[in-house]
């Protein structure tokens, strides 16, 4: 029987030529992925969102974590189809309580990411979403801000891996899942 995951994985190519690929954007020598054209097409975004939830269907999930910014346009929609919570981790000085900050290296340089500290609850099943996996520094750097709070890292969700980074290594021991890789 097929299904939205099986879908995607046995024809990667229908929802790869939703993705926009632009050269030297933000700087020369990266190739951006730029999803905001598979989010407009409404059969794109819902295979996505379908295809990614149903490798977590049958695994307990709590709370999804969206990094900012573009994991915010997958894991709120994630977190409604798997019936779990939402909890958005920020650039600096933008959450409003007490929070957890660490510091990880991007692929183009580097920065800080926070956490509300009271936003997961110690035993709590996270998943962690974003659109594009590429060294793999924010995802272990969200991953350790979950784990700073008591969590327990449920899985890591991609719509895109750069394979060729190797961004996986970083994250060994983790269930890694991606839907499209380049
Ligand atoms: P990294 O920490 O190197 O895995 O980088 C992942 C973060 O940077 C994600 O939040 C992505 O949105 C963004 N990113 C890195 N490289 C790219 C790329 N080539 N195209 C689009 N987004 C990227």
């Amino acid at each position: 029987m097929s299904s939205p995951a099986a879908d995607v994985l046995s024809d990667p190519t229908t929802l790869k030529s939703l993705i926009r690929e632009v050269p030297d954007f933000p700087k020369p020598g990266i190739n951006f992925y730029d999803i905001t054209t598979l989010l407009k097409d409404k059969d794109g975004f819902r295979r996505t969102i379908d295809a990614l939830s149903e490798h977590y269907r049958n695994k307990p999930v709590d709370v999804v974590v969206g990094i900012e910014a573009r994991g915010y346009f997958f894991a709120p929609a994630m977190a409604h189809a798997l019936g779990a919570g939402f909890v958005p981790v920020r650039k600096p000085k933008k959450l409003p309580a007490t929070v957890r900050t660490i510091a990880y290296d991007l692929e183009y340089g580097t920065d800080e990411l926070e956490i509300h500290a009271d936003a997961i609850e110690a035993g709590q099943k996270v998943l962690i979403i974003d659109d594009v996996l590429a060294t793999g520094g924010t995802a272990s750097a969200v991953a350790c801000l979950v784990q700073m709070l008591g969590g327990t890292v449920a899985g890591l969700g991609f719509v895109i891996e750069l394979s060729f980074l190797n961004g996986r290594k970083k994250l060994a021991g983790h269930d890694l899942f991606s839907l499209l890789q380049y």
